[in-house]
């Protein structure tokens, strides 16, 4: 095996198998095929960045396709969203499709099955279908209806389409096999009668395909080579197989369907339908709530593209359904944001220190804005006689390997001096509201003090109170309280939710932050990842908190 061949997925090595039998390079075309009844989520990251990263592999085209066979569930709002989604991840597609643009298509075929005695119109309920369905082990039983004549069928069939029957009163079904070792090859629903409003087609179609009526010929319509979907799809194949057999026409080249194991999130839910119930019950906010694992979600929350990218990429695609940690979602947000977010100070605890030999009004230092990146240059930072220090960064009393400030020691504050502390003031119930320092002016960062000669180990960040602005800090919680809520089918997923998982702080942030914008990302200095969120305004600056410095799920030393 070569180099290259070894780092090749399963999926790749299927197209490089293909390609060196009987397809050709030109031949090869992708698509991703959402369906329009809810925001795309992390899960569908995996397949976004599967197809469309194929088609840049390949340099083959991929088609963004609607699946909007269902009117009841699906809305043009969600079709705007997965748009914008897909884009924002910076992928792009050769065309928008939608499987709706097919309806008379897939309409005249089926005309077409009809009279080449491969499907019937069944007037039994949706139940008794159920019920003849048979078991695994058992086969199913004939409709009464099974032997219509083509006739029939074909008036019925029209009549369904023109809304003259009853809603539901009918379906078509495929004629195949009663007995069929495969349930789905056993007379599947092709189309149902529904007197609903599409989104696109408005009134014009009162019957709508199934999904496998829908997906292998929206496929074969466009040309796709491949058409990569998830494992529950893998018993559909044969019948995917089934029907493009009967539409082809010889020389028609028929799309592949293969499949790959779905991606899950740990302490979250990757399902449309379950983050649809967390808006409409309003336990979240919206669906881009920053909690949620969508994309839109993600993207407010602080996210940026690559790192979503570098996670779809990381877990990569496989074979069998596995559970991936958030912490490694987490993770790849630290990475990239590490690279591209300007350092600020803010602090979120405030504790009032009182530098009591400070006698200027105020000074302006120097402060680099990204250690990993120079070119990011350097903003002057507002130094005063009192500044806010977080309330955790300081005791009385500590032991040695405490090296942040502590009565009779020194820390340096970042990018400014090294205080002192002397003193403290207590409340009534001996809670310490202010802390007394002096400051060493010598020691201003930058100068040529020699920092080495003294032994202070602790660095702090800070803010100067008469200059600090007032924000909102968003922190977020893991939105479940178990690694996987769908887990025990005994309860619903909803009891799993954390109760506490948004708490809004107020924080201080240093004055550069004043023009900050919406979707600005910013590392607070020693604490972790913000991003200003949609509903900021000039008055009210308002922060989501993307993730903290440090893994704070991992075990704490
Ligand atoms: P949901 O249950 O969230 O609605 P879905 O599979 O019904 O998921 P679609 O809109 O039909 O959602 O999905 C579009 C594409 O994304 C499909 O090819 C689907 O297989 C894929 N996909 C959806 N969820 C995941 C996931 N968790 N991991 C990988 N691929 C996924
Ligand atoms: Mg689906």
């Amino acid at each position: 095996m070569t180099e290259q061949k070894k780092s090749l997925n399963f999926i790749e090595q299927i197209i490089e198998e293909d390609l060196k039998n009987d397809y050709k390079k030109e031949d090869l075309k992708f698509r991703f095929p959402p369906e329009p009844n809810g925001y795309l989520h992390i899960g569908h990251a995996s397949s976004i960045n599967l197809n469309f990263g194929l088609g840049l592999k390949y340099n083959a085209p991929v088609n963004l396709r609607f699946d909007d066979t269902n009117p009841i569930k699906e809305e043009q709002e969600y079709v705007d969203s997965i748009k914008r989604d897909v884009e924002w991840l910076g992928f792009k597609w050769e065309k928008e499709c939608y499987a709706s643009d097919y309806f008379q298509q897939l309409y005249d075929w089926a005309v077409k099955f009809i009279k080449d005695g491969n499907a019937y119109v069944d007037s039994q309920t949706s139940d008794e279908i159920a019920q003849q369905k048979g078991t695994p082990t058992e086969p199913g039983k004939e409709s009464p209806y099974r032997n219509r004549s083509v006739e029939e069928n074909l008036e019925l069939f029209a009549a369904m389409k023109n809304g003259e029957t009853k809603e539901k009163a009918h379906v078509l079904r495929a004629k195949i096999d009663m007995a069929a070792g495969n349930m789905l090859m056993r007379d599947p629903v092709m189309y149902r009668t529904l007197h609903q409003t599409h989104h696109r087609t408005k009134d014009a179609w009162k019957i709508y395909p199934m999904y496998d009526w829908a997906h292998g010929e929206s496929d074969f319509i466009e040309s796709i080579s491949h058409s990569f979907c998830t494992l529950e799809f893998l018993p559909h194949r044969e019948l995917y197989n089934w029907f493009l057999e009967k539409i082809k026409e010889p020389g028609d080249f028929l799309p592949k369907q293969r499949e790959f194991a779905r991606r899950n999130l740990s302490h979250t839910v990757v399902s449309k339908r379950k983050l649809a119930q967390l808006v409409e019950k309003n336990i979240v906010e919206s669906w881009d709530d920053p909690r949620m694992p969508t994309i839109s979600g993600l993207r407010r929350r602080g996210y940026t593209p690559q790192s979503i990218r570098k996670f779809a990429e990381s877990i990569g695609v496989g074979k069998r359904e596995n559970m991936i940690d958030m912490a490694h979602l987490e993770f790849c947000a630290r990475e990239d944001l590490n690279k591209t977010a300007p350092r600020v100070m803010g602090v979120l605890n405030p504790l009032k220190v009182v530098i009591t030999n400070y006698e200027q009004e105020e000074e302006w230092l120097e402060a680099e804005n990204n250690p990993e990146d120079e070119s990011a240059g350097s903003r002057k930072l507002p130094f005063s006689k009192e500044i806010y220090i977080e309330q955790e960064d300081f005791r009385e009393e500590a032991n040695r390997k405490f090296f942040r400030l502590k009565l009779g020691k020194e820390v340096r504050l970042k990018n400014a001096y090294i205080i002192k502390a002397n003193d403290c003031v207590k409340d009534d119930d001996g809670n310490v509201i202010e802390v007394h320092c002096t400051y060493d002016p010598k020691s201003k960062s930058g100068s040529d003090f020699e920092e080495a000669k003294r032994k202070v180990k602790g660095t702090l960040h800070w803010v100067s109170i008469k200059h600090a602005l007032p924000v909102q800090i968003n922190n977020y919680d893991r939105l479940f309280n178990v690694e996987d809520p769908t887990a025990d089918k005994e309860k619903e997923y909803l009891e799993f939710v954390n109760p506490d998982s948004l708490n809004v702080t107020t924080g201080y942030v240093e004055p550069s932050l004043q023009n900050a914008k919406v979707l600005d990302r910013f590392q607070f200095q020693r604490i972790g990842y913000f991003c200003v969120d949609k509903k900021s305004s000039a008055e009210k600056l308002v922060f989501n908190k993307t993730v903290g410095l440090r893994d704070s799920w991992a075990k704490k030393k």
